[in-house]
């Protein structure tokens, strides 16, 4: 598929050598860290100290590069239930603070989703285990692997003693699986003092689109997340002793529900692709390129259709254009059995996934404003509320500045071929935080395949993804600097 990428050769060659002779290290080093329980979703004590432990190795690790680090302690947080657990430290670390090199920020999470062997994991979650090539274990891909690619990337010019081409920074959190508790106000605090040499900062957060084939990401939709609450009473009511007098709240809602968005998946809230961005002819061919079969992934996805029969159009309206998508009626009889109940109260949930160039708070009128239009239509006496509960930006890159070129460079020097060009349809609100606070460029670059099962029963990272990962930061660091020079 791809052309074999030209031998490298001076200090690159060295530096690749070095990382195929250490690879041994290299995934025993994630073993021991994939060893570590820390699952930040489960709020329970034991595995908060894991948490703890893990990050206490993490800043070991780093110290040991020679890189000065601060474990910015984090206080407690209370839960919902009442329940006070401490939260993870913040690592801050810094390695070089030459001016006349650019200085890189890298972010990356130690803590990670449950797991249990009984959920169907074919090993034990904790005990890293290499069959065929790939490495199966909680938090193999999402995310100790990458966080040590970058770590094994630094500290192969380390142990050849190389000059480190760039200023390296780390932000590495704990508690990214349950919202990145406090993530923000760090930053924000640290704007001005850690964050202000700061020329770029590289995500390692997600994975390609492909198998085999690497992938840079530049951009991530926002979401708007919607509650339309009908109202008749507090109590229910009899199918039997009202229906056929009253204006039942769930119709009310289903049609309100069913004005939002057509069978085509168009969404039919008035203005709403009025700021979405034009699609530029540049924009347009990096779709082409992408390596999607959209066959398979309908089969593996076990979707009979998408409602857009090409690769473009498809991956468009996952990363591009908005989407609504309807969640559930709070309130609605959805147990099994004929209960002939009429609901009193119901509460519709939907979301909109934001694009650039939309704006959260004209989305939130349009909606409503949209929402009351239908509901007066229909002449109920019911009571209507719309409220937007949540809000996250879109976030979008510029895909000509230094370090994505830089970065494409590196893996065409690594991989032998151009990277897919992608966004995400989800929504990864750290980035969209860094741009916003510190206002320099941000950028995915992931390291992972496709089929690692992120979040799933057997998590993995293939050996080579992870080893040719670690390559291809120290190819980025030496191409960061070249632009730079
Ligand atoms: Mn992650
Ligand atoms: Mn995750």
């Amino acid at each position: 598929m791809f052309s074999s990428p030209a031998p490298p050769t001076g200090l690159l060659e060295k530096l690749f050598q070095y990382i195929d002779l250490h690879q041994d290290e290299f995934v025993q080093t994630l073993k021991e860290w994939v060893a570590v329980e820390s699952d930040s979703v489960q709020p329970v004590a034991h595995l908060r100290q894991e948490i703890f432990r893990m990050m206490d190795m993490a800043a070991d690790k780093l110290q040991r590069l020679g890189a000065s680090v601060d474990s910015v302690d984090m206080g407690s947080q209370q839960l919902p239930d009442g329940q006070t657990l401490p939260v993870p430290p913040i690592i801050l670390a810094e390695l070089g603070n030459d001016p006349k090199k650019p200085t890189i920020c890298f972010y990356g999470h130690l803590d990670v989703q449950p797991a249990h062997k009984e959920d169907g994991w074919l090993w034990d979650p904790y005990t890293l285990t290499e069959v065929d090539g790939k490495l199966y274990g909680r938090g193999a891909t999402d995310n100790k692997g990458p966080v040590l690619a970058w770590i094994n990337a630094v500290s192969t010019f380390r142990a050849l003693e190389q000059d480190l081409p760039v200023n390296v920074k780390f932000v590495i959190e704990g508690t990214e699986e349950a919202g990145s508790v406090g993530l923000e106000d760090v930053v924000r605090r640290e704007k001005d003092r850690f964050f202000s040499s700061v020329d770029h900062i590289v995500i390692s957060d997600n994975l390609w689109i492909s198998r085999q084939k690497p992938a840079l990401t530049y951009g991530t939709r926002g979401n708007s997340y919607f509650t339309v609450e009908v109202k008749g009473r507090d109590q229910d009511f009899h199918s039997g002793t009202f229906g056929g007098i009253l204006h039942e709240p769930m119709a009310d809602l289903v049609a309100l529900l069913g004005s939002l968005v057509n069978s085509s998946g168009h969404i039919l809230v008035p203005g709403i692709y009025d700021s979405v961005a034009p699609l530029t002819e540049e924009e347009r061919k990096l779709y082409e390129t992408i390596d999607l079969d959209l066959r398979e992934y309908q089969n593996s996805t076990q979707v009979e259709k998408f409602l857009f029969d090409t690769k473009e159009e498809v991956l468009m309206h996952l990363w591009r254009y908005p989407s609504l998508s309807i969640h559930g009626i709070e309130g609605a009889f959805d147990g099994p059995g004929t209960k002939t109940v009429i609901p009193g109260r119901v509460t519709g949930k939907f979301s909109i996934r934001l694009v650039p160039h939309m704006n959260l708070s004209v989305v939130e009128k349009q909606v409503t404003q949209h929402l009351e239009d239908v509901f007066s239509k229909r002449n109920s006496p019911n009571q209507m509320a719309v409220s937007m509960v949540l809000g996250m930006r879109p976030w979008i890159a510029n895909i000509n500045d230094t370090q994505y070129m830089a970065a494409r460079r590196a893996v065409k020097t690594v991989f032998g071929t151009e990277p897919d060009m992608i966004r995400d349809g989800s929504t990864i609100p750290v980035a969209r935080i860094f741009q916003d606070v510190i206002q320099k460029s941000v950028m995915m670059l992931p390291l992972g395949a496709v089929d690692d099962g992120e979040h799933s029963q057997n998590e993995k990272i293939n050996r080579w993804n992870y080893i040719e990962g670690s390559k291809l930061f120290a190819a980025f660091f030496l191409e960061m600097a070249k632009m730079h020079s």
